[in-house]
């Protein structure tokens, strides 16, 4: 079956973190998808418009929402990188194909839930973690978002308020930069954050998303030392 393609238009673009911007588009007639799901967009090479690739975006909108919207981390050079800061702009047109995926929320289990994040590998759980409170979930969910210093960190009102408003909801902070500590953060990663809450780690059902090397290490600490069964770990590496 032909994977569907759409054309949708950027409707706003703002850099919210160091090397983190947030895209907002229309979103197309007829598109819907469950949250944890990605798209492939159309970028162009900057020097030849015609040699054309595609990257990878998560969606962090829910279905519900009128437009879609994605985050974006910044490497030096990268082809998307370069296309979001010197070409993207409000009305720039884009192809996308999708939905695709398969990093989606198990509902059936009955274990809490533990978000890990690092970057825009929050991308995905916005739009997850927003169901799963509007749906009535009651089971506890925690947020483990991870980044080097303060200047990388976006979302957090978001998320605080999530944390007000819902009493099974916690959001947690790791900030890997221990030269600094000027915040009331976990000064550590992410894999540090967990070893120090004492959590019953095999009782929790893990959804993890951001760089490769977090990913492996979470991997092999579930396995090997958390006890946790295969069923229960859920990945997205941002390769
Ligand atoms: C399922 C999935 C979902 C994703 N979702 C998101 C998301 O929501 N948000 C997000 O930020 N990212 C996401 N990613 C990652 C994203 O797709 C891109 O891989 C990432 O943004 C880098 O793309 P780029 O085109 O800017 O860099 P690329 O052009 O792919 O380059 C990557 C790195 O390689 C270097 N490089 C490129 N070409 C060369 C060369 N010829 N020689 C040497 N070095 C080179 C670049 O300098 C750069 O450091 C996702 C990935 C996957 C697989």
């Amino acid at each position: 079956m032909p994977v569907p393609s759409y054309h949708i238009t950027c409707t706003r673009k703002e850099l919210i973190a160091r090397d983190v911007y947030e895209l907002s588009f229309t979103k197309p007639e007829g598109f819907t998808f469950i949250p944890g799901k990605f798209v492939l967009f159309d970028i162009p090479l900057i020097e030849n418009e015609k040699d054309i690739q595609t990257r990878a975006l998560s969606i962090a909108s829910r279905p519900e929402e009128s437009e879609l919207l994605f985050l974006v981390k910044l490497v030096p050079g990268g082809r998307l990188s370069r296309w979001i800061v010197e070409v993207l702009q409000e009305g720039t047109d884009v192809r996308i194909q999708g939905p695709f995926g398969n990093f989606l929320v198990d509902q059936k289990t009955m274990k809490d839930y533990v978000f890990i994040a690092t970057g825009t590998g929050l991308a995905p759980f916005l739009p997850q973690i927003e169901s799963l409170l509007l749906q009535g979930e009651t089971r506890t969910i925690d947020l483990v978002f991870g980044v080097r210093h303060t200047a990388d960190l976006f979302w957090t009102e978001k998320f605080l308020e999530l944390e007000r408003t819902y009493s099974n909801f916690h959001v947690h902070i790791a900030l890997s930069d221990k030269e600094k500590n000027d915040h009331p953060h976990f000064c550590g990663r992410v894999q540090e954050l967990l070893h120090a809450k004492q959590w019953e780690l095999s009782q929790k059902n893990f959804y993890v998303c951001g760089s490769p090397g977090m990913i492996k290490d979470i991997k092999e600490l579930c396995l090997s030392s958390w006890n946790v069964p295969k069923a229960d770990l859920h990945f997205e590496a941002y390769i």
